[in-house]
């Protein structure tokens, strides 16, 4: 029994070991990724279901390493906790406002981008400046830039986040909480912080219209939405008749598979003009 014991300690060990080499690995990997260039950013239209028109995109990037695409769960993680998502980060923001400033001048006026924020962005590194200079940078209008933050962010240090959102609030950029109601449940920090959208969690919407409960959710955090007096998207919408339902919900917009997966921006581009007919 002894030696088994033995064996399962030695076992655990070397996965550790493993798990922090491979970590290790990734990091440096990461690195030369941000040396090299191998992330793209990928367009996510959002639409305006009264209407059908895209008015925006959601920006997600992608890592290609060698021929393959890694997807931003894999690395996301292991670069918050080194701290690379700051660079990166960074690198995100500039990329979008580039973006979003390319398709004004093509004449897909007032489509704007959002642009998701790790929370460790807020704790290193000085966030509205580098927000700023991108917009300066790309003579992007503060109002076609929108942050995404996730709920998490408001756990701990939030008088120095909340002077940071208000500055960037203040200068016209909005803020929209991402992936609403699969968080902290304590919903004081809605009214302190100058969000203007919630962004319905796509674990709610994506299987709706069969599952009662959810759908009950999706109604609840839409009344929500419209007695704070905040806009809302729902996300992970897959098919027309989640579409239908969320529209006549009082849903004002959705994003989702239904209308398109995240494409490179070219692509974004001549969908944008195709979908509404620019
Ligand atoms: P998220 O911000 O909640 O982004 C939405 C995710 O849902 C995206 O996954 C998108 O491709 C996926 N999605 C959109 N519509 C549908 C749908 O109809 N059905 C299904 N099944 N999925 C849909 P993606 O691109 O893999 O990104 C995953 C997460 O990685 C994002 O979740 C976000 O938390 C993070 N992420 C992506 N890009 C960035 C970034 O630039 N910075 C930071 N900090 N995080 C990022
Ligand atoms: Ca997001
Ligand atoms: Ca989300
Ligand atoms: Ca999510």
């Amino acid at each position: 029994a002894r030696r088994d014991e033995q064996n399962n300690c030695y076992f655990y060990e070397s996965e550790m070991e493993a798990s922090i080499t491979r970590r290790i690995n990734m990091n440096s990997d990461l690195r030369t990724a941000i040396n090299e260039s191998q992330f793209e950013l990928y367009f996510q239209p959002i639409v305006e279901l009264s209407n059908n028109r895209i008015v925006g995109a959601e920006a997600l990037i992608r890592w290609k390493k060698d021929n393959t695409l890694i997807p931003p769960y894999e690395f996301i993680p292991v670069a918050e906790e080194s701290g690379l998502i700051v660079e990166i980060g960074r690198w995100v923001l500039e990329k979008a406002c580039t973006e979003c400033a390319k398709w004004q001048a093509l004449g897909l006026q007032g489509i704007s981008v959002a642009v998701n924020l790790s929370p460790v962005q807020f704790k290193r590194g000085n966030l509205p400046n580098h927000v700023f200079r991108a917009l300066q940078k790309n003579h992007l209008d503060p109002s076609l830039l929108e942050l995404e933050i996730t709920e998490s962010l408001f756990i701990d240090d939030t008088e120095t986040i909340e002077k940071q959102i208000h500055i960037m609030v203040q200068k016209g950029v909005y803020f929209a909480i991402d992936d609403f109601g699969t968080g902290y449940s304590n919903l004081n920090y809605l009214s302190k912080f100058n969000a203007s959208t919630l962004k319905i969690d796509m674990s709610f919407v994506r299987h709706m219209k069969t599952t009662p409960q959810l759908e009950h959710i999706v109604n609840a955090i839409i009344k929500m939405s419209h007695a704070m007096d905040l806009e809302n998207v729902a996300e992970g919408v897959e098919d027309a008749e989640t579409a239908a339902a969320l529209k006549e919900k009082g849903c004002a917009y959705g994003q989702g598979y239904y209308w398109s997966k995240p494409l490179p921006a070219d692509d974004f581009v001549a969908f944008v003009q195709a979908h509404n007919k620019i």
